[in-house]
């Protein structure tokens, strides 16, 4: 994909020091080559030059570097100059090459948002250059490399051959009658499930085991009216972020809190109380509660001990088919709150597969060990990851897993090529927009804003 304009931009930090990098890449590079050094270097050698203003005066001297296309980083022209890295210098060399006509400074990960546009990488390892960059321990590092590699790509570009394959399979039988589906499709179907069954549980238990997630985790606080969930936030975060009122219905929309248990970061979410309601703003809130759910890595669950057992139970079983439904993998902690009102003792007990933290939102017993427990179960260990997976990835993974899955039960009842073919297409999109075959300009704009200018 060509753009009309060529941009530059620092690469080295701002500030004083030994060497400054300016990068340069576009359409016009060639030119600014020509004005700026009187030659155009040798390709991919570290060329002496002299960096020339207007007037043919001297602005600068150092190493100028060129990557003619399609061989460099963002498959464009590329033109690096190695002056002195004094920001007046560096000011003066970028003034003077944007003099030079459909020339711009360039924005935050444009470099790096032309190379996946023109294929050099896709946006997996786009996401991981930014991840190598902003790494803070040495595992991170090598995870963000390992991405880089396409070591993470490469999974689901398998995930999404056998989807392409058993699409094309399928496709072809569209126009057979349902006798000829049952007797020729049925097998080719169910063997291209099993595959794509197995690979996308490969997927999922390699990024629970061997991805590193570079977020901090979410964790979500959620639960009936009146429970004190507000009043955790509060006490989790150590302040009044949430209102406290015995009135039910008062947290209507979703409040974020980031907070940091002994060391541990992680973002709080505080939701509306779920529980049936006609007030339509109340449902809008509890709607993006349940939604917002989905995304995240915990739920604390927030139940009134001071309710009787048998409603205890029924609230946190109904919860718990629920979030089944969703077919989720997050994990869930049931927080059995106002115990200061009752006399029975603090603390942690599992059952099943659920743990149960008694504890006082409005003295603080007990919040000692859900704590631990949080920091126990979410913080990221230092283990040596595979690869770093970005939320969004494993979010689009979801997603697709559960198209898959609904895409299986519909054959089972309707035996539809039509709308098979119409879930897998989905799961390819879903996919798809993880590694960039398939990126709206919206989603590009929300991955490359944050990264740093000059990449
Ligand atoms: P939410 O609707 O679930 O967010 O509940 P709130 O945090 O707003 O609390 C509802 C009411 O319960 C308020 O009057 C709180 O003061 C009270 N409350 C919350 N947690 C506790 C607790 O641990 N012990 C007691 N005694 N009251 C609590």
């Amino acid at each position: 994909m060509i753009q009309n304009d060529t941009i530059v931009a620092p690469v080295t930090y701002p500030g004083k020091s030994a060497v400054g990098i300016l990068r340069i890449s576009g359409m016009n590079t060639r030119r600014i080559a020509r004005e700026i050094l009187g030659k155009i270097p040798k390709p991919r050698f570290a060329t002496y030059a002299k960096f020339l203003n207007k007037n043919k005066t001297i602005l600068d001297q150092g190493i100028s570097l060129w990557f003619p296309a399609p061989f460099s980083f963002t498959g464009e022209d590329v033109l690096e100059l190695q002056g002195h890295g004094n920001p007046l210098i560096m000011d003066l060399l970028i003034k003077r090459i944007l003099s030079i006509k459909n020339t711009r400074l360039a924005k935050p990960g444009e470099f790096c948002e032309r190379a996946f546009l023109n294929g050099k990488i896709d946006l997996v390892q786009a996401e991981a250059i930014d991840d190598l960059i902003n790494s803070e321990t040495e595992s991170m590092v090598k995870g963000s490399l390992n991405s880089l590699e396409g070591n993470f790509s490469c999974y689901i570009t398998n995930l999404v051959e056998i989807l392409n394959t058993f699409r094309v399979n399928i496709e072809s039988s569209i126009d057979f009658s349902e006798e000829e589906i049952n007797f020729h499709c049925d097998d080719i179907v169910n063997n291209n499930f099993q595959k794509l069954n197995d690979q996308f549980l490969n997927i999922k238990k390699i990024i629970k085991n061997k991805s590193i997630i570079r977020e901090s985790k979410k964790i979500i606080i959620i639960g009936p009216p009146n429970a004190g969930k507000s009043s955790l936030l509060n006490i989790l975060s150590s302040r009044n972020r949430a209102i406290v009122t015995n009135i039910p219905g008062t947290t209507r929309d979703l409040l974020y809190e980031s907070i940091n248990i002994d060391g541990f970061l992680c973002e709080i979410i505080d939701t509306a109380g779920l529980h049936d309601t006609d007030n339509e703003i109340e449902k809008m809130g509890i709607n993006r509660a349940l939604e917002i759910v989905k995304t995240c890595d915990h739920i604390l669950f927030v139940i009134d001990k001071t309710i009787d057992i048998a409603s205890q139970k029924k609230i946190s079983s109904d919860f718990i088919k629920k979030i089944n439904l969703c077919n989720s993998g997050i994990r869930i902690t049931f927080i059995l709150n106002k115990n200061d009102l009752l006399k029975d003792s603090f603390g942690i007990k599992k059952i099943e597969d659920f743990y149960f933290i008694s504890i006082s939102a409005l003295t603080g017993q007990g919040l000692d060990v859900l704590k631990k427990h949080l920091i126990k179960v979410e913080k990221n260990k230092e283990k040596e990851g595979l690869f770093i997976a970005r939320r969004r990835h494993v979010h689009q993974i979801d997603l697709s897993y559960r198209e898959f899955l609904k895409a299986k039960k519909t054959w089972v009842k309707y035996k539809n090529i039509e709308l098979l073919a119409e879930s897998l297409s989905l799961m390819n999109k879903l996919l798809g927009e993880i590694i960039g075959s398939f990126s709206s300009n919206d989603l590009l704009n929300r991955i490359f804003s944050t990264f740093c200018i000059g990449k």
